[in-house]
This record gives C-alpha cells, sequence and structure tokens, in this order.
C-alpha cells in the first residue's frame, strides 16, 4: 500500500499543549498480544488514515475548526517495557492531561494500554462510568502471567471505577471460568453481547445503560474488535458476529456529550486494509463532533477544572 506523506501527527491537531482541549496521544505496545500481533503499529496507521477525513461534518454542520487539539505523539515506550511499566507510563501521562483540564484520547496498541489512563482519569473524576466496547469480556485476574494482559482489560478498568459503573457491549467470546467470575463480581448484568444487540436494538441497550449512568462523566474504550470484522478486520483477535460500523457509531454518539477521555485500540495494521485504522480515526472525530454538538445545545460537558500551575 502506498499513500501520499502526510505529517505524522492526527489530521488538524495543531494546536499547542498549553490552549488545547484535547491530547491526542498514542501508547505503541502490543508485548501480551494473544493471537497474532501487530498492534504497536496502530497509532501510526490511526494518525496516517485521519488525513483522509474532511474538515466539515454532514450531520452537525460543524467544523474541525472549532476544536483545540493537540497530539503528543507517542508516549515513550516499547516492548521492552514490562507492562506494569507501561501502564505506570500511561497513568502518569494522563494524570498530567486530566490535571490541567483537558480530554485525553489514546490511540493503541493492545488493550492493556488504557489500563493506566483509566485508573488517572478515575481519580479526577470520583463518578466517572465507563463504557466498553468489546469482542471479548477481558475479564480474566490474570493471562500469561500478567495482570496487564490485554485480555484483563475489563477486570482492571472495574477495579478503578467498581462493577456497577462499567457497561461492555458487542461481547460475543469469553471463556466459561472469566464468565463465572464477571457473575459473582456482578459485572455480567452489564455485559451487553453482540446477540442482545441484534435482536433488542442498540438504541433500547443504550437507553437502559444511560438510565443507569445519567449524566455522569464516561470514559470510552473502544477495542476495535467489538465491531465486526467485515468492517474492521484489521485487529489481533477477529470475532465474527459483531457490532456494525453504524451500532458503535451510536455507541459514540451516546457517550459524546459527557466524554471525559477515550481510547480507540488494538487497531493492527498488517491485517487491515486501511478500513480499520479509518473506522478508529473516524471515532475519534465522531466522539469530538457530538461533544460539541452537545455543548452548542446547552449541554455543560463535566470536565474537571484545571488545577492552578
Ligand atoms: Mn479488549
Ligand atoms: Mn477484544
Amino acid at each position: 500500500m502506498s499513500y501520499r506523506e502526510f505529517p505524522d501527527y492526527f489530521a488538524d491537531a495543531e494546536t499547542s499543549w498549553p490552549e488545547a482541549d484535547y491530547v491526542v496521544y498514542g501508547i505503541p505496545y502490543d508485548r501480551t498480544g494473544s493471537f497474532r500481533s501487530g498492534t504497536a503499529e496502530g497509532p501510526r496507521y490511526i494518525r496516517r488514515a485521519a488525513w483522509n477525513n474532511e474538515l466539515y461534518h454532514i450531520p452537525t454542520g460543524l467544523h474541525m475548526e472549532s476544536f483545540k487539539i493537540h497530539d503528543y505523539g507517542d508516549l515513550d515506550v516499547s516492548n521492552k517495557d514490562t507492562p506494569e511499566e507501561m501502564v505506570e507510563k500511561g497513568y502518569a501521562f494522563a494524570k498530567q492531561v486530566v490535571s490541567e483540564g483537558k480530554i485525553p484520547i489514546l490511540l493503541g496498541g493492545e488493550h492493556n494500554v488504557p489500563m493506566g489512563p483509566v485508573k488517572a482519569v478515575a481519580e479526577a473524576y470520583p463518578d466517572l462510568v465507563v463504557v466498553q466496547v468489546d469482542a471479548h469480556l477481558d475479564y480474566r485476574d490474570e493471562y500469561d502471567g500478567s495482570k496487564y494482559n490485554h485480555a484483563n482489560a475489563l477486570r482492571r478498568f472495574v477495579e478503578a471505577v467498581g462493577a456497577d459503573d462499567v457497561a461492555i457491549i458487542g461481547v460475543r467470546s469469553m471463556e466459561r471460568e472469566e464468565r463465572a467470575a464477571a457473575e459473582r463480581d456482578g459485572v455480567l448484568a452489564h455485559c451487553h453481547t453482540s446477540f442482545d444487540v441484534r435482536q433488542l436494538g442498540i438504541k433500547a441497550i443504550l437507553d437502559d445503560i444511560f438510565a443507569r449512568f445519567g449524566d455522569r462523566p464516561v470514559y470510552l474504550t473502544i477495542d476495535i474488535d467489538g465491531v465486526d470484522p467485515a468492517y474492521a478486520p484489521g485487529t489481533g483477535t477477529p470475532e465474527p458476529f459483531g457490532l456494525t460500523d453504524w451500532e458503535t457509531l451510536e455507541i459514540v454518539k451516546r457517550c459524546a456529550p459527557n466524554l471525559v477521555g477515550m481510547d480507540v485500540v488494538e487497531v493492527c495494521p498488517e491485517y487491515d486494509n486501511g478500513q480499520t485504522a479509518m473506522l478508529a480515526s473516524k471515532f475519534v472525530r465522531e466522539a469530538l463532533f457530538w461533544q460539541l454538538h452537545a455543548q452548542k445545545n446547552g449541554h455543560k460537558v463535566p470536565v474537571v477544572e484545571a488545577k492552578a500551575r
């Protein structure tokens, strides 16, 4: 595949750090991938895909020029870092971003990269809820000898915010033991499988979730494998019978008004023809546009005030 050369930052993220409301950053890490690897290349390809997007947004009538976005680049992590070291770097960085009243937007990397950032955002927002899109339940306590494997994502998020403050949508793969653990901890009730979505419709499921969450701040974590491999083939552990691109967009739209942190992870360019990275870049932009749309209609985003510097 050849592309025209573009800058190596997320398209239109040209605001300086001090002025920015949103900070895009990458964590190019895939040391624990359990099936096929390569998600460390995800941030680079998502950024590149973003340059294909035009600046005007049809459904809201808004324009990218309205946003103050800074792209920090990638954190200084590599697969030589242990998962613990990587998680600590992500935590420290996100802590800084939220302490300045900015919204962190993370490009992965595998699904352990948001473990530190979710913890940092939860500390800044005590009533935070986490909405996860995923094909997998990600509720093992340990995998391959680590608590910070990508198979443990939801388990760590539950530790950060509590079992009643998560919702996971699109699940269609789990082990019996992790299902039992999720049931024991009261998490399974907040798991909405892709079979549920098919049967009940995404709008009804989101109505249920947001009736429960109300107006609380939201962290949205999108494991791109939650989307069906027909739309998002470029991922490490593809699972058929997934969410459509439209259903996932509906999730992004519903989270956007109260979004205070976000990530898109598990994009694996080696297995992609570009559409997976494109979809990931779109989810970021859609979140921004729908957040601003809500603000223009009088909604107050529950973002914390910047601490005095
Ligand atoms: Mn996951
Ligand atoms: Mn997954």
